[in-house]
């Protein structure tokens, strides 16, 4: 049984593109390695008697079942569903859920290899998500939400990228920059959904039901190459006692975060600025924080990331509250930044910091980004009793760019029948999502994407 878990376990990391070794660990235990695996789709270890083959995803009709020991060549894949041929001939669709996927299959998610990068700020209400599509790549970072805390096809970052992108099947890169409700809530459903082939946490241990979903969804999913800040080729073990999710979860390390660019897609990388995993007793201070680079253009993801306390606006000469020009404290992500690798933080694009707070955006680390397109996620749940952007953010952005907002009528828009995702739910989100393009050569541009699903 080890052997066969070692072989199907190499070809999944094949078909990941991440197969160094495995190959020549097969052969040093004596098993065939096939030059080409023509792709296949087998139960998993947990089924008992078969899988269900249905005539179409949504039958609950039965073609034949799929027995341990079979297999079936696939046809195509869809979210949630392996379209299979049969050895005798006839065809169907099987649950990613009770089976594996085996074989050499080509990267299902695009085939364009030139054209732009779309950041897309989705409005989950109070939170952050962040979708990004680009040539040969998709990625998320952060997926949560204060108020929408629907499941499944009703999770509007699930809702939202079936409206703008229905044939995405797979995720490259799932960014998750620290373990908050806001940033972490809508995240596992992704897993039932799509086939995630990246994950970037930080890897700070953080005992919430949240986080615990999280991992467990990461350790179930196969092929998935975990990177964290604490080390490579090792175990992420997490033991996990809450009322509503236990147990303890161990999953092996892939290579580890680093400062290097990582490639995402031809002529895209990713670099990540920041990730520290020591014990803080704010998880804000582990955010993982992004430059994603595209042609001449780069966008800064800073999650959470904070400059210090919540500042006090002063008044200025025009009787107006702004923002005192104070530079970060020290110890914080922005001071580190700025002491690190000030010029590293050049970007046209910034996903602004901790949703417009006080506790983020100091003067000196703007000064350094320097972009000329701000957005700001954010939605009416307060933080320790503030609903957050502060307007004197607002303003400190506005006055060197353009700014776009995800908060900018929640009221209306909890009712809203045009919006993105469940309709007229009662949560804020769904009606002022954002949508960056970044151009590989001239200026990103922006936009709100209010158009219904
Ligand atoms: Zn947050
Ligand atoms: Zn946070």
């Amino acid at each position: 049984m080890a052997n066969t878990r070692a072989w199907t376990k190499c070809m999944v990391q094949r078909v990941a593109r991440a197969s160094r070794g495995c190959v020549a660990a097969l052969l040093a235990m004596g098993l065939a390695v096939p030059a080409f695996a023509a792709p296949s789709v087998t139960p998993s270890e947990r089924v008992k008697r078969n899988v269900v083959v249905r005539p179409a995803p949504d039958s609950d009709d039965k073609v034949a079942g799929l027995f341990p020991g079979d297999t079936a060549e696939l046809i195509d894949e869809i979210p949630g569903w392996y379209h299979v041929r049969l050895s005798d001939g006839r065809t169907g669709y099987v649950s990613k859920s009770w089976t594996i996927l085996s074989g050499d299959v080509p990267p299902p998610a695009l085939a364009a290899t030139t054209g732009p990068v779309k950041v897309h700020v989705i409005d989950i209400g109070t939170g952050l998500a962040t979708f990004i599509e680009g040539p040969g790549f998709t990625m998320l970072y952060d997926a949560g939400s204060q108020d929408d805390l629907a499941d499944g096809p009703d999770n509007r970052v699930l809702a939202y990228i079936k409206s703008v992108r229905p044939d995405v099947v797979a995720i490259d890169h799932l960014v998750l920059s620290h373990p908050h409700k806001d940033h972490l809530e809508l995240m596992p459903d992704l897993f039932d959904r799509f086939v995630v082939r990246n994950v970037w946490d930080s890897g700070t241990v953080n005992r919430t039901r949240g986080y615990c979903r999280f991992l467990k969804k990461v350790e179930a999913e196969q092929g998935v190459q975990y990177h964290d800040a604490l080390a490579t080729g090792g175990i992420h073990s997490v033991a996990f006692t809450g009322k509503n999710c236990s147990g303890t979860v161990s999953i092996p390390q892939a290579a580890k975060m680093t400062d290097q660019p990582v490639t995402i897609g031809p002529g895209t990388t990713m670099t990540i600025l920041y990730r520290n995993a020591d014990p803080h007793p704010d998880p804000n201070e582990n955010t993982v924080v992004v430059r994603l680079d595209h042609g001449n253009n780069s966008v800064l993801l800073a999650g959470d990331a904070e400059g210090g306390g919540r500042l006090t606006p002063v008044i200025n000469a025009a009787g107006q509250s702004v923002m005192p020009p104070s530079p970060p404290s020290n110890g914080t992500i922005e001071k580190e930044l700025l002491d690190c690798c000030a010029a590293m933080l050049k970007a046209n694009v910034l996903i602004v910091g901790h949703h417009g707070s006080l506790t983020s955006s100091r003067k000196p680390f703007l000064e350094a980004v320097g972009a000329s397109i701000y957005v700001i996620s954010s939605g009416p749940h307060p933080y320790s009793k503030k609903v957050l952007p502060d307007p004197e953010v607002e303003d400190a952005l506005r006055a060197r760019g353009s700014l776009f907002q995800t908060d900018i009528d929640d009221d209306a828009c909890e009712a809203d029948e045009t919006k993105i995702g469940p309709d007229n739910d009662e949560s804020p989100g769904g009606c002022d999502s954002v949508i960056v393009t970044v151009p590989t050569t001239g200026q990103p541009t922006a936009q709100y994407n209010r158009s219904a699903d």
